[in-house]
């Protein structure tokens, strides 16, 4: 996050003086209280500084990348997830290749006629059905699929950074996010390798603080 060189001299000042009040502050600075008010709910906000009643504002002694470090960990699945794209474990090999190329998706996810995860399609699985002079319309998905229970998958109350480490631990390009119910595991939403890059690029752009 770039702070302003009013927001930075701010910080200096409840460095040296914290805990010290608004008014002293906006005093130190030849500025009245309420011009300093948004830089003090900024750097607050953004965990530079801290406020307690009656006693004023002093330094919680964080830098930018520990506070960015703390945002980064609080990152909740629900926030990020994207619409998981499915095919039904009846549907043939060739189905699920049209699907995924007009879906536009690495992975797509098998479910049962209650929408309940079954299996998992990658790229590969498919072009290894597709090896030899099978017909493809005719091999149904749930032979070649990885089935329940080899499947990794997450729900949206998980951090983010739990999905992303599935990820790597795994080797895998997506998990599917599911909720439990009582028909199964309902499949509503997809983390993708895709999904954390677009994360990171955007705290990054955004300055996220
Ligand atoms: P690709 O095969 O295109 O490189 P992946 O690395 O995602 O894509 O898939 C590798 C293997 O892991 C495939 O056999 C796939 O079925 C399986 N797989 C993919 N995602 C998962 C997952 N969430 N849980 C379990 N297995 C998975």
């Amino acid at each position: 996050m770039d702070l302003s060189n009013r927001q930075e001299k701010i910080i200096e000042i409840v460095k040296e003086n914290g805990p010290i009040t608004g008014e002293h502050i906006a005093q130190n600075l030849g500025l009245t209280r309420a011009t300093l008010r948004p830089d003090l709910a900024i750097l607050t906000m953004a965990g530079f500084l801290d406020a307690r009643p009656r006693v004023g504002y002093f330094f919680t002694g964080k830098t930018g990348s520990e506070l960015l470090t703390e945002k980064v960990k609080k990152f909740k699945v629900s926030e990020f997830q994207s619409i998981p794209i499915v095919v039904n474990e009846s549907a043939s090999v060739y189905d699920a290749i049209s699907t995924m190329f007009l879906e536009d998706v690495g992975t797509l996810f098998v479910v049962d006629k209650n929408t309940c995860l079954t299996g998992v399609l990658s790229r590969k699985d498919l072009l290894r059905a597709s090896i030899g002079n099978q017909d493809l319309t005719n091999i149904p998905v749930h032979i070649i699929m990885t089935r329940m229970p080899n499947i990794t998958f997450c729900m949206k109350d998980d951090l983010l950074i739990d999905a992303a480490n599935k990820l790597i631990n795994k080797q895998i390009d997506g998990v599917p996010v599911v909720k439990e119910t009582n028909a199964g595991n309902e499949i509503v939403g997809r983390i993708t390798k895709t999904t954390i890059t677009k994360a990171f690029v955007e705290l990054i752009m955004d300055d996220h603080l």
